[in-house]
């Protein structure tokens, strides 16, 4: 911070003491954090000072314009309607797997950087990789051309936009302050306006397997990112959705690019087909490309979405002959229902945490997943179950995890005399 006056050590006690920072403030800190002079333990107290005291509307659109500028911001240029989606996370996520190609079957153009997943299960780059050849490692001209000829690229993050994100999430992860409201706004909505997107959709997830277990939390966290889209000129959308239990029946990288083809092809879980038919409705309206349900129906049970989605793999380097055998780990066990009644609930984050172990996530950054492990769930909350009839398949390989994965099913599922399907679409038309 050798240009300024403001002391590092004011910023973490105004901070502390739950005062707004002004501009020049937020900035001189953070220019002098990514400048080497401001150390990491001066910026984890005051993410620890952020988390306790939260930061006020305007600080947070603040903080997200700095790290948004603090690497290369993407002109999509004279690209079509060009969309993006971010999803806050959650087991058996596989919607931009058919989101993207529905969205380009329509008109729009997905241009997309995703993250490699930290966590239980892998993120969306995970899946695709899981397909053999696919490549998401593309410069910025391979990148911009094949948005324009195929309408979908979704590459992974590129270390070139918001590069402060990285270095904060980094921080965040390991002082125990990601869970905040402002540092995940400012974190998300940084990369998706570097990412040049004209129309943004944002699916919050609600539940045991989300950042927010409550609806009221997840708004709020809605409310917060559509504000700063907004303010950056970009037409916000958000959807909540339910992560009370997984969406679809698939968790695991190969296992959920399967269940994605089944989908493109008219079939699948139908929560998994709604979320996407609500959140392409959503950024098509507004993108200016108001397209009805039915319309958006034919999209995917004509095979019009699929046809766009075997483009984009092959643009990518994907084999597409070879969608229909993606690997499985050989080794199979079934959990079964101990009791007969219905599916009362499927907890998603033991779900998740099953899967983990089993190899289809990574504790640290750079750890190589198994694409072909993971859970396949026979059930779904509301369900009848027989007892002795399975309801979870655990993939594994040679056993790796499986004991844990297996305790962790069994903990994941709760069977009563009768239950409800749980809603899917919690809240919708935000922004
Ligand atoms: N995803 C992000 O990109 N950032 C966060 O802070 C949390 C989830």
């Amino acid at each position: 911070m050798a240009h300024t006056t403001v002391r590092p050590v004011d910023v973490i006690m105004h901070k502390r003491q739950g005062r707004e920072h002004d501009a020049v403030e937020l900035e001189a800190f953070l220019r002098g954090y990514l400048a080497g002079e401001v150390p990491d333990y001066q910026v984890s107290a005051w993410l620890m000072a952020v988390c306790w005291r939260g930061m006020t509307d305007r600080e947070t659109a603040a903080l997200t314009g700095l790290m948004t500028r603090s690497g290369e911001v993407l002109d999509l240029g004279d690209l079509p309607h060009t969309v993006d989606k971010h999803s806050t996370g959650g087991v058996g996520d596989k919607t931009s797997l058919v989101l993207a190609p529905l969205l380009a079957a329509a008109g729009a153009t997905v241009a997309k950087m995703s993250g490699r997943g930290l966590g239980h299960t892998g993120g969306t780059v995970d899946k695709l990789e899981s397909i053999p050849g696919f490549r998401a490692g593309l410069d910025q001209r391979a990148f911009l051309e094949q948005a324009r000829a195929v309408g979908i690229v979704v590459a992974g993050q590129s270390k070139a936009l918001a590069p402060a994100d990285g270095l904060l999430y980094a921080l965040r992860d390991a002082t125990a302050t990601v869970e905040s409201l402002p540092l995940i706004a400012s974190s998300i909505m940084s990369k998706k306006l570097a990412g040049g997107a004209g129309s943004i959709v944002l699916d919050v997830k609600v539940g045991s397997g989300a950042f927010f277990g409550t609806v009221e939390e997840a708004r709020a966290l809605a409310e917060t990112m559509i504000a700063i889209g907004r303010h950056a000129g970009r037409n916000m959308r958000a959807v909540l959705s339910s992560m009370a239990q997984p969406l679809g029946r698939a968790v695991g990288n190969a296992l959920e690019v399967s269940e994605a083809v089944d989908c493109l092809q008219g079939g699948g879980p139908a929560d998994l087909r709604e979320l996407c038919l609500v959140l392409a409705g959503e950024v098509l309206e507004a993108t200016g490309l108001h397209t009805p349900r039915r319309r958006l129906e034919t999209l995917l049970d004509g095979g019009h979405a699929l046809e766009r989605f075997e483009r984009w793999i092959a643009a990518q380097g994907g084999d597409v002959g070879a969608l229909d055998g993606l690997e499985r780990a050989p080794g199979q066990e079934l959990v079964r229902a101990e009791r007969s009644g219905a599916l009362a609930a499927l907890d998603a984050l033991a779900v998740g945490r099953a899967a983990g172990v089993l190899g289809a996530g990574r504790a640290r950054k750079g750890e190589r997943v198994d694409a072909g492990v993971g859970v396949v769930l026979h059930a779904k909350v509301g369900d009848p179950v027989v007892a002795g009839e399975p309801i979870v398949t655990l993939y594994h390989r040679d056993g790796r995890g499986l004991e844990e994965a297996r305790e962790l099913a069994r903990k994941a599922v709760r069977i009563a005399d009768a239950a409800q399907a749980s809603p899917l679409i919690l809240e919708t038309g935000l922004g």
